[in-house]
């Protein structure tokens, strides 16, 4: 992370105060009356931020202003987060800056990751600052102004006062070493020790070295190696920050011998070096000026094979749940229930803030459920898996196989340890003793208490029951939403907002009024036509917010609000009891309501595949010869039809035209190609699917393909076909081939 002066570039006209600003209105009206907004989620309005990209790009020469990688895919990144936001306990939620979503003082540039990896955090030290006044609001320079009077523990790289430069140093092998309390936080959070960008950065390391090496002193100084180097210091370079530390450490010990040999460019290096002010203390001998780039012995390493483990001799560690990894890199299952072995290699998110999930699909009966199955119990530690009431595991290991115990293995991204499950007649074990991740488990059938009944939720393991049985209870989450002593106003607030969102209520009726109420235990909740309680919403409504309100709570045991809760949540046939309207958007509602959450779904319904993202698809399979499961990723192009959809590469339909439809073709495709065709039924069959089918018009199927040549045989010749045996034979073949290919 370097420092980024926003003086150097102009301020966007976009921006500019004074104007009527339409965009604005919402923070006003927010800052007037901020009561009626409080369960209204703040969503900056994106077409107006984008016209400003231009505007950073320049200021940030298209770099990540944290990790200084270049953008692939940009986001626009505000520095304070506008929607709610949380402190260093990770828990706790407030009210965002939402005033700050178009203060260009608040607005950067990121890569997706730093941006997935910031989420909506951002602690201060002392008190958070209050929304303020609308005249502050107004008055760009005093309100930049009260924002220094808040201490943010990220550190800001625009910030002149922050020395930025001077809070980081690097490992040889490319780790980024903070150097102040703040500087942790910063790398910790934004993950700057992850994988790919320590690679990136040993791999700059290693080329200056080879460049400064390279100079021969006793032949004078290589002048292209210099002006290689000079290129690494400029503004647009990546991993600047790194760049700047090791050239001017290297400068340091050589400057006399460039002046002498080379006075332009040492002039050059020297101007450019200047920019950096951890360089500035370097040139000026604050440094020893023998020390070379030496790098601190702790380079980052991320070698995990563990091939066998012996679960007797694993010593129970005493990792914290609360410290959750992040996303899932690879799964694999060796011998559980019907399967053999099967190996997931999970993409990194493809982009935007939300993480990934998984959407597995297949045919009933493949081994979906068993595959959700084994997840949940990775993520489940040796306490959590002593308590899981799933009755004799032996049942869990692959049944007519020799093999004496199941395994389950997963690997988080940039974390060293895989976690291992293995499991024997005797019982399951984990290479943990605690729970790796917070998980829920929803099954594919959801009961509901009987009145009377009551459901603890301090029991982990019991949180993924529902994957394993069906006679598991849902608990209703509404006595407890309802209870003011447990879940406070703001709590409340964030929870419905969450209703709010899955509900899809339209944006008119956000900011009137407060739209979820509780009163004695029980939830209303009002989109226009008054207060209706959640028992007299249709199913389909109690559906998507059961969902949305189950998860919270699990979850709730760590965090207060869905959007900085993190965790596991595993979704068995997830179309069930769904509206069609939300099986096309549940995917993404689910993402929106939990960001940070990781999603792992399986559905047969091809209307929930509708909102996934690139690399979310899994298509499961079985081989029918060899019983073999085999899944594989398929990305669903955009703008596909369901037809396309449900006979291509993902649901392997033959058709999905109706049974009558269908057989009179079955019988209509028979008699074509017989040996002795009944011409009058064929006749007849068209005559039948001409007023039918046939007046429909085509997709590219394979039934669209057959039906659209029973149309051309029909319009052209059918009188020729009749009486020509060889022309109908013809097309018959063509007919074959159409369908084959
Ligand atoms: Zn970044």
């Amino acid at each position: 992370m370097i420092y980024v002066n926003r003086d150097s570039v102009t301020f966007p006209e976009e921006l500019l105060e004074g104007n009527n600003k339409y965009y604005e209105e919402e923070v006003l009206m927010r800052l007037q009356e901020p009561d009626k907004f409080r369960q209204a989620r703040f969503k900056p309005d994106y077409k107006v931020l984008h016209r400003i990209r231009p505007k950073l790009e320049e200021l940030f020469n298209d770099k990540c202003c944290y990790c200084e990688s270049r953008l692939d895919k940009w986001d626009l990144e505000h520095f304070r987060p506008t929607s709610t936001t949380t402190g260093t306990d990770e828990k706790t939620s407030e009210e965002g800056y939402y005033w700050l979503a178009y203060k260009w003082f608040n607005i950067y540039l990121s890569c997706a990751i730093c941006k997935r990896n910031k989420g909506n955090a951002f602690p201060v030290l002392g008190k958070r600052l209050e929304a303020p006044s609308i005249e502050l609001y107004h008055n760009y320079e005093e309100l930049q102004k009260y924002m220094t009077t808040e201490e943010s523990l990220f550190l800001n790289p625009c910030d002149p006062d922050a020395y930025t430069d001077l809070q980081f140093q690097y490992d040889i092998g490319g780790g980024i070493i903070p150097l102040t309390e703040k500087a942790e936080y910063t790398v910790d959070r934004l993950q700057l020790n992850r994988k790919a960008l320590v690679e990136a950065r040993e791999q700059l390391i290693k080329y200056i070295n080879n460049a400064t090496a390279s100079i021969s002193f006793t032949k004078g100084v290589n002048s292209n190696v210099i002006t290689d180097l000079i290129q690494l210091l400029e503004d647009d370079s990546t991993f600047l920050g790194l760049a700047r530390q090791m050239i001017a450490r290297w400068f340091t010990m050589n400057k006399t011998l460039i002046k002498d040999f080379n006075p332009d460019q040492y002039e050059l290096i020297f101007k450019a070096l200047s920019k950096s002010i951890h360089s500035i203390e370097v040139l000026a001998g604050k440094e020893s000026e023998e020390e070379t780039f030496k790098g601190y012995q702790i380079a980052y390493k991320n070698e995990a094979v563990i091939d066998e483990i012996d679960i007797e001799k694993i010593t129970t560690d005493t990792d914290t749940p609360l410290k959750f990894s992040r996303f899932i890199e690879w799964i694999d299952i060796k011998n559980y229930k019907c399967i053999e072995y099967v190996k997931l290699e999970i993409p990194p998110p493809s982009e935007g803030e939300r993480e990934n999930g998984i959407l597995l699909i297949g045919e009933n009966g493949v081994g979906k459920s068993t595959i959700l199955q084994a997840i949940s119990l990775a993520m489940m530690g040796e306490d959590q898996l002593q308590h899981l009431h799933i009755g004799n595991p032996g049942k869990l290991i692959r049944r007519n196989s020799r093999a004496k115990k199941a395994r389950i293995r997963v690997k988080f991204t940039d974390e060293k340890d895989i976690v291992v499950v293995e499991i024997t007649k005797k019982g399951i074990m984990a290479n943990r003793k605690n729970m790796v991740k917070p998980c829920v488990g929803i099954g594919s059938i959801r009961r509901l208490p009987e009145s009377g009944e009551t459901i603890s939720f301090s029991d982990d393991s019991t949180r993924i029951l529902g994957l394993f049985r069906h006679d598991v209870i849902y608990p209703d989450i509404q006595p407890w939403l309802g209870n003011t002593k447990q879940v406070n106003t703001h709590q409340f607030d964030e929870a419905a907002k969450a209703i709010i969102d899955m509900l899809m209520i339209s944006d008119e009726f956000i900011g009137k009024e407060r739209l979820v109420h509780r009163k004695n235990g029980k939830l209303t909740v009002n989109v226009g036509n008054g207060p209706e309680s959640i028992e007299d919403m249709c199913d389909g409504h109690r559906s998507v917010i059961g969902y949305a309100l189950y998860i919270l709570r699990c979850l709730s045991l760590y965090w207060d609000s869905s959007i900085s809760a993190e965790g596991l949540v595993i979704i068995d046939e997830i179309g069930n009891h769904l509206h069609p309207t939300w099986k096309i958007k549940i995917v993404s509602l689910l993402h929106q309501v939990f960001p940070r959450a990781i999603f792992v779904i399986s559905t047969h319904d091809p209307l929930c595949l509708r909102s996934a993202r690139d690399g979310e698809v899994w298509v499961m399979n079985k081989k029918q010869e060899t019983q073999e499961i085999a899944i594989v990723q398929k990305d669903i192009p955009q703008g596909m039809s369901l037809e396309t959809l449900l006979t291509g590469k993902w649901f392997y339909m033959d058709h999905t035209t109706d049974e009558r439809t269908s057989q009179l073709i079955e019988e209509h495709s028979t008699e074509m190609f017989s040996e002795t065709p009944d011409e009058a039924r064929i006749k007849e069959i068209e005559t039948q699917l001409e007023r039918t089918v046939l007046q429909t018009p085509f997709g590219n199927t394979k039934l669209d393909t057959y039906l659209h040549f029973v149309k051309e045989v029909q319009s052209e010749s059918i009188s020729k076909l009749e009486a020509d045996k060889e022309l109908r034979d013809k097309l018959a073949n063509r007919i074959r081939n159409q369908i084959k290919s």
